[in-house]
């Protein structure tokens, strides 16, 4: 059963992108569950305003730095990202066991990678183990030049 956090964040996405979570998504809960760990969508499209809030944090506002990106540099804000989080009777591992999740999130990137899914644990600096994302072959200035033409209306980038 997937919680209301989770439905919501997959329908805020870029419906093409969905098309390629989704069994992305049915194939991780069917690695997971035999492991009794659940998994959650925690955040799918982040609007321009609230990745600027997130930017700041750790930097002009209180709190550790969570991401690398400023607003439109994220493919969050293009409907084409998810974070995961990853739960086992009630605990959130990223936080409390954070070396489990991650030995977790090395297999889940494994299976993303089979779905033509970038997983951000891969990448060279500041790896976002719970962040997967499809682009699509865009780049960021194209996206965001893009997005602009059509009105920031996401399903209408692709
Ligand atoms: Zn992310």
């Amino acid at each position: 059963m997937r919680t209301k956090r989770t439905i919501e964040n997959l329908g805020s996405l870029n419906r093409k992108a969905l098309a390629k979570f989704e069994p992305f998504l049915q194939e991780v809960e069917a690695f997971l569950a035999p492991k009794n760990v659940r998994v959650e969508v925690i955040s799918g499209l982040r609007s321009w305003a609230a990745q600027a809030a997130l930017y700041a944090q750790g930097r002009t506002k209180p709190g550790r730095i969570v991401t690398k990106a400023r607003p439109g540099s994220s493919w969050h804000n293009y409907g084409l990202a998810i974070d995961l989080g990853l739960f086992s009777e009630g605990v959130y591992l990223d936080e409390r066991a954070p070396g489990r999740a991650d030995a977790l999130y090395k297999q889940i990137g494994t299976i993303a990678a089979k779905h033509g899914i970038e997983w951000a644990g891969n990448w060279k600096s500041f790896q976002e183990t719970p962040h997967f994302q499809t682009t699509f072959g865009l780049t960021l200035a194209a996206a965001r030049q893009r997005l602009q033409e059509v009105n920031f209306d996401i399903q209408k980038l692709l």
